[in-house]
């Protein structure tokens, strides 16, 4: 063979890869993009909608959900969407402006959403009896499999749930011996989960929008702390952890990582199911 014919073979071959890449980025970009403001949620709608869309989240993994407010580059994203998911103006305050502005129908706010598991917080330490809705009803698989069957009724998908009952039955099963056992969280983050699991609600330094409590509120934390048999302290990848490490030391207690956000899982059809199972295996070393 000629070095030319060798050549024009190349350039051939060069040209078909080309256009076979060309043809996956088209289908890629011809899939519905759905943006979900924080990571969890984009583990849910990975596992509700498979290869049927393309899933991204906007709230960088160091940072905490609850005080991140909308970059240039996030609101470029939501406009480019299809379908944008968020947890509700109470939760993601800082991008609630920007949220009201997208029409309802390409808007999910879960909080809103009817039939999810209720769970109650307080609001806020100068109030210790105003409760008000807990944001964090990611953490019970009902509502994990609720939310993703209103994202695959919006994408006209079948509906079936990203987390089996059985699935479900064989992780509590793995927490029975520890449902009586007392905890103590970073932020109040985990009452879903405890009602999903037949756990104790845990103690928690900080609230549920991950604020400091007053002073009030610490010192009869410190007095329960005293009182109760506490595994150890849930701390959690995105904040600091020096008020829960003053805390350790001043009781003994050891620090364990509990990841309600997910933030080591990948987002695959499968994601949910894995994120629910390692926040119960970490739940589990607390007590070990
Ligand atoms: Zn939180």
């Amino acid at each position: 063979m000629s070095i030319k014919k060798i050549q024009y073979n190349i350039i051939a071959w060069m040209l078909v890869l080309a256009g076979n890449a060309l043809v996956t980025q088209v289908q890629a970009e011809t899939k519905p993009l759905i943006v979900t403001s924080i990571k969890p949620l984009a583990i849910i709608a990975a596992s509700a909608v498979g290869d049927a869309a393309r899933v991204q989240y906007l709230v960088p993994d160091n940072q905490s959900p609850h005080d991140f407010s909308l970059p240039m580059s996030a609101l470029k994203k939501i406009i480019q969407a299809d379908l944008v998911i968020w947890v509700g103006p109470d939760f993601e305050t800082g991008s609630a402006k920007a949220m009201a502005k997208l029409p309802t129908e390409k808007l999910l706010t879960i909080l809103h959403l009817p039939h999810t598991q209720p769970n109650r917080v307080h609001r806020n330490q100068r109030d210790e009896h105003s409760m008000e809705a807990d944001p964090h009803l990611w953490l019970n698989p009902e509502n994990g499999n609720h939310i993703a069957a209103e994202i695959q009724a919006r994408l006209g998908i079948p509906i079936k749930d990203i987390i089996s009952r059985q699935q479900i039955s064989r992780l509590k099963a793995q927490l029975v011996s520890i449902k009586d056992k007392t905890y103590l969280t970073h932020h109040e983050a985990y009452g879903h989960f405890a009602i999903a699991f037949d756990l104790k609600p845990g103690l928690s330094i900080r609230n549920s929008s991950g604020g400091v409590q007053g002073i009030k509120t610490q010192y009869k934390l410190r007095k329960a702390i005293g009182k109760t048999d506490i595994g150890c302290i849930f701390v959690e990848p995105q904040y600091g952890n020096k008020d829960a490490a003053i805390i350790a030391a001043e009781y003994k207690l050891p620090l364990v990582e509990l990841d309600p956000q997910g933030l080591s899982q990948d987002l695959n059809a499968r994601a949910y199911s894995e994120f629910i199972g390692t926040l119960v295996r970490q739940f589990k070393t607390c007590h070990q």
